[in-house]
């Protein structure tokens, strides 16, 4: 990147550990990090509570946290009173789907970014150890992007994944080198009243088995 001041990219912020990867991946490419994070009705506060302690520590040149009415997003399991599937990752979406969530937030992230003059925009999704869900497909992210330049003023945007087409252990192992501190992070979608993880949900398996492949603990508490 050139002299003079850092470009803007507003990075969406969840507290899940591929968001603290992507936050800090942001802030290596020489981007001057606004972070936005949602409150959209999600069961645990804890992710959002994550979210701004990393935010902090990064630092970020600002961090939002957006209210979104619960009421759009009813029918999940990490909104409603679904219960969270404990038996292994299967086929098919899970219950853990958030109706158009990751359409929501980036709809609103290019919103912030359009207002403050930034063309970049990070969303930490991933498409080879994720869990089934359609907004982190490939084929979403360039939509998106398409849709962004059609629908803005100026166009010019980009919209970076970065750990897109990463396993779980290379984004493990990218964030460890990028200096993330996964103890700030949070990736249970059912953790107890204490905040440890269950270590049997699909974030949990999913996390767990990154951070075994890639030869490290993952520094969280868990219930087993
Ligand atoms: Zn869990």
């Amino acid at each position: 990147m050139a002299d003079g001041p850092a470009a803007k990219a507003v990075v969406l912020l969840s507290g899940g550990m591929d968001s603290a990867v992507c936050l800090h991946a942001a802030k290596a490419m020489g981007y001057a990090v606004h972070a936005i994070s949602f409150r959209y009705g999600q069961r645990h506060r804890i992710e959002l509570q994550a979210a701004e302690s990393l935010a902090r520590s990064l630092p970020v040149v600002e961090h939002l946290i957006f209210d979104l009415a619960a009421e759009a997003f009813a029918g999940s399991a990490l909104t409603d009173s679904v219960a969270v599937p404990k038996s292994g990752v299967g086929a098919g979406i899970p219950v853990t789907y958030v109706p158009a969530r990751n359409t929501v937030f980036l709809s609103i992230a290019l919103a912030w970014a359009e207002s403050m003059a930034a063309r970049d925009l990070f969303i930490g999704v991933n498409a080879v150890d994720y869990s089934g869900y359609p907004d982190c497909r490939p084929a979403f992210i360039a939509a998106f992007e398409q849709l962004a330049n059609v629908a803005t003023k100026e166009g010019g945007y980009r919209v970076h994944a970065p750990l897109l087409q990463m396993s779980k252990a290379e984004i493990v192992r990218r964030g460890l080198a990028l200096g993330v501190d996964f103890a700030q992070t949070r990736s249970c979608y059912d953790p107890d009243p204490a905040g440890r993880g269950c270590g049997a949900c699909d974030a949990c398996r999913l996390r767990l088995g990154g951070f075994a492949e890639a030869g490290q603990v993952d520094p969280l508490p868990y219930v087993c």
